[in-house]
């Protein structure tokens, strides 16, 4: 008797469905639970420097500590290496050597936002105003009128450092961009898109009460460096060499009726940093090394000593090797990567960019993402047929909800992610994330239970 057409549909068919109709009740609990700290995290984590330092400490109350260069770390021994507050890169030290080849994820911490320029502050019509000048890929049309907090460091010349966060709190004053009212937008909104809201048009407004004096100008300009002065010590010089960012002042919170995603600025790709952190605080006793890093720059290239383009996860490999007398290029030659990272979503309103057969989709788990780039597969790395089986097994052996994204149609743009640095150092790579609507805009949406499949599948590589 032959197989009825449904039956031979099931056996040879991609079968992918929503992971939603089958999850069951107690994986559903867990994935409200995990959101809850993932929302918390992402409120008190909105910047490179700020994640660092929330993901350190969660590491020390989980028995991290940081590592010495030279000092011999045994089996099971939990490390992790601050680079300049902005990258950090954690391990769990494996039964085989390092030189036997770790498991890495890495994901990045920084997010597209408004940096202040070194000369940010001025007056006009006596009101003070920051220029900025935008980080990452921006929509820049998207930023005005939403409310803006202040975040980041002064750094003086003593050597001392100062830390500003201003705008998170119910009952701190924000900031804000504004932009043109539609009765006079008509010469404006003949612009095209890409040019609606200029980059030199991106100033925040940040004051409009003067100094009381009779004489002088620049007295709203005077009253905020002033009030900057009192409250942290600083002049106006010393925005020279500060690290300041504005981002989007509002918390994490649910979408929809059924709460079933998440609505928050910096999800790419927090939403990955935080599984993949998660997931190596959680290992324990791992076969081979675990690492996880949390890297800085990628919005803008991955350029820099934070970047990883830089060879700080080269040398962090190469120490753990060297401190067991193991060479630290065959670790890398035997190391396998998942980089963490985003997909688009397909988007119900806007589905004429993607390619629907090969586009990522809300609740239907984990993306992997075989190559990124633009045009031709320029500037990616396409990861292997033998190195996406193994995943794949991984992935369908631990009941991992997964699917397949390319990013949008061909030739309808692209982009990059760290994968293709890290497999320039000879690793193994493929990317795998969470499908994101809205990315890069001030308030990105992701579902809930691909955020959760995230957390599953970065445990998984790594235990
Ligand atoms: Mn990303
Ligand atoms: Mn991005």
């Amino acid at each position: 008797m032959s197989d009825t057409v449904k039956e031979l549909k099931e056996k040879l068919f991609n079968n992918r469905k929503n992971g939603l109709l089958s999850v069951d009740d107690s994986t559903f609990s867990e994935m409200q639970n995990y959101c809850e700290d993932y929302k918390s995290f992402l409120d008190t984590a909105k910047t490179e420097r700020e994640a660092v330092a929330a993901a350190i400490k969660m590491a020390e109350s989980k028995g991290f500590v940081e590592m010495e260069i030279g000092k011999k770390y045994k089996s099971g021994d939990k490390v992790y290496v601050n680079n300049r507050d902005k990258t950090v890169a954690f391990a769990v030290i494996g039964e085989e050597s390092v030189e036997s080849g770790v498991n890495i994820t890495a994901a990045h911490i920084d997010s597209p936002r408004l940096d202040l320029k070194p000369n940010p502050l001025y007056e006009e019509i006596e009101l003070a105003l920051f220029k900025t000048h935008y980080y990452g890929g921006i929509r820049k049309y998207q930023w005005p009128t939403v409310p803006l907090s202040l975040h980041g460091v002064f750094a003086l010349k003593d050597g001392s450092r100062i830390d500003v966060c201003i705008g998170e709190k119910d009952d701190e004053p924000k900031f804000v961009v504004n932009d043109l009212l539609p009765h006079l937008a008509a010469e404006q909104s003949k612009r095209t898109l890409s040019e609606g809201i200029k980059g030199e048009e991106l100033n925040v407004l940040i004051g409009s009460l003067p100094f009381k004096s009779d004489e002088g100008s620049e007295l709203v300009k005077l009253n905020i460096i002033k009030f900057l002065n009192d409250k942290y010590g600083i002049t106006e010089e010393d925005f020279l060499s500060a690290e300041l960012e504005m981002v989007p002042a509002f918390k994490a919170c649910d979408i929809g009726f059924d709460s079933s995603m998440i609505g928050a600025y910096g999800q790419d790709d927090r939403v990955c940093a935080y599984p993949a952190l998660t997931a190596i605080l959680n290992v324990e006793n791992p076969l081979k090394t675990a690492v996880a890093i949390l890297a800085d720059k990628e919005e803008i290239g991955s350029d820099g000593n934070t970047g990883l383009n830089s060879d700080f996860l080269r040398f962090f490999i190469y120490d753990l090797a060297k401190m067991q007398g193991g060479d630290g290029t065959v670790a890398l030659r035997n190391s396998r990567c998942l980089s963490a990272d985003v997909n688009a979503g397909l988007d119900p309103t806007f589905q004429d960019v993607f390619e629907r057969r090969n586009a990522s989709r809300l609740n239907y788990g984990v993306v992997v993402t075989k190559y990124t780039g633009a045009r031709g597969k320029s500037s990616t790395s396409d990861a292997s047929a033998e190195y996406v089986a193994s995943v794949r097994a991984m992935l369908d052996n631990a009941g991992i909800v997964w699917q397949t994204g390319e990013l949008g149609k061909v030739d309808m743009g692209g982009g990059g992610t760290v994968a293709m640095y890290i497999a320039n150092l000879g690793v193994d790579v493929v990317d795998l994330g969470v499908p994101v609507l809205s990315m890069h805009a001030p308030f990105e949406t992701t579902a809930k239970f691909d955020v959760y499949m995230c957390y599953r599948a970065m445990y998984e590589f790594m235990k």
